[in-house]
């Protein structure tokens, strides 16, 4: 246990009262053993250190007595007691806003749903089922065949708590054995094995709103587990994931179709039926002279959300015939001939090509495959 408690609280050996404070709520936000569940001990010994720093700096008389004295000089005071310093309850007493959600609740429960760019799109309504953890019916959730069954715990006579004896004072940490309940159950109910709840099949609606983002997490208040009456139940989280279609893709509001047509279409211009969401059936056009990659916006054809409309991009993909028979080729090369002066950039690229040739007098011809 450090005992330098300028530097648990990080804070200089002059801060003022308020400094102290601030570094305090700070610190004891940040190691609460509530919100430390992973490593709770680790935290919970931290946090005790955090308490009984700022229990000795935020006191004027102890404070200067530690100054001069130290810890030692604090325990020579008549009826001082490190115990109280350790004591949660302290934690409390500062953080009246924080203190409603150091209550015992139920654990939160949290579900994935998948759902495609059409449900998406559109807006959907679905159903899930969760499984909630209620205390068993049998035991009451006391996880003991009878209220006979429920003995005070022998270790700690049911405090829920147990001293060591550390150093030059005592530590007060959780029961061991009853885990800081104070009891212990010598016969476990037979229908939730000792556990004190059931589970228990629930199927709820949820409305996803249009254009939901992926990755999206819904909370709905008092949906996740139940402990019992006297606690509020956790929360449960829908966690939203989008299927990736095989068709469109979507970037924020707006949704990008790669369109594979044919060079004859991008030539010449063209036309196709796109069926896309919510049953429409969208005409596209090809405009004639397109080339690859080049873009048609359709605007306020994308998602809608919160009245923003996005648009449809379709992005042209060009694509040559494949294995094509003597009399094609045959059609093909008359048709080359007759169309040789409609390439402008490779007119002009090979203007530039031709430069280059002048220029070199003496070169070695390679040959690449
Ligand atoms: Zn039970
Ligand atoms: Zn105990």
């Amino acid at each position: 246990m450090e005992n330098d408690y300028y530097k648990i609280l990080n804070v200089s050996k002059n801060a003022t009262k308020d400094e102290i404070k601030k570094a305090f709520r700070k610190l004891a936000m940040q190691y609460h053993p509530d919100r430390n569940p992973d490593k709770s001990r680790e935290a919970e010994e931290h946090f005790k250190e955090i308490n009984a720093a700022y229990a000795i700096l935020s006191d004027d008389e102890k404070r200067s007595i530690y100054d001069r004295y130290g810890v030692e000089g604090l325990k020579a005071q008549p009826g001082f007691n490190f115990e109280d310093i350790f004591n949660f309850s302290f934690f409390e007493d500062i953080f009246s806003g924080f203190a409603g959600q150091h209550q015992r609740k139920g654990g939160d429960i949290n579900v994935n749903i998948e759902l495609t760019l059409d449900e998406i799109f559109s807006g959907v309504e679905k159903e899930i089922e969760i499984k909630r953890q209620i205390p068993c019916a049998h035991c009451n959730g006391t996880g003991a065949e009878t209220a006979d069954d429920i003995k005070t715990c022998p270790t700690c006579h049911g405090r829920g708590k147990v001293q060591t004896k550390q150093f030059f004072f005592t530590l007060s940490q959780t029961c061991p054995s009853c885990h800081g309940t104070g009891k212990i159950i010598t016969k476990k109910c037979h229908v939730c094995r000792g556990s004190g709840y059931e589970v228990k099949k629930e199927k709820l609606k949820i409305n996803i709103e249009p254009g939901v983002e992926n990755g999206t997490v819904l909370q709905m208040q008092n949906k996740g587990h139940v402990i019992s009456n006297e606690y509020l139940p956790g929360d449960l989280y829908i966690i939203i994931n989008i299927k990736e279609d095989p068709v469109f893709k979507r970037n924020g509001m707006n949704i990008f179709l790669e369109l594979p047509i044919s060079v004859v279409d991008a030539i010449i211009g063209g036309k196709v039926e796109l069926p896309y969401f919510e049953k429409q059936i969208l005409n596209i056009k090809i405009p004639k002279n397109t080339q690859n990659e080049d873009l048609l916006k359709l605007r306020g054809y994308g998602l809608l959300r919160n009245g923003y409309h996005g648009d449809l991009i379709v992005i042209f993909k060009i694509f040559t015939p494949q294995k094509i028979n003597k009399t094609q080729e045959k059609l093909l090369k008359s048709f080359h001939k007759l169309t040789k002066d409609k390439y402008p950039i490779i007119k002009n690229f090979f203007s530039h090509l031709k430069k280059r040739f002048k220029k070199i007098r003496n070169y070695s011809l390679r040959t690449l495959i």
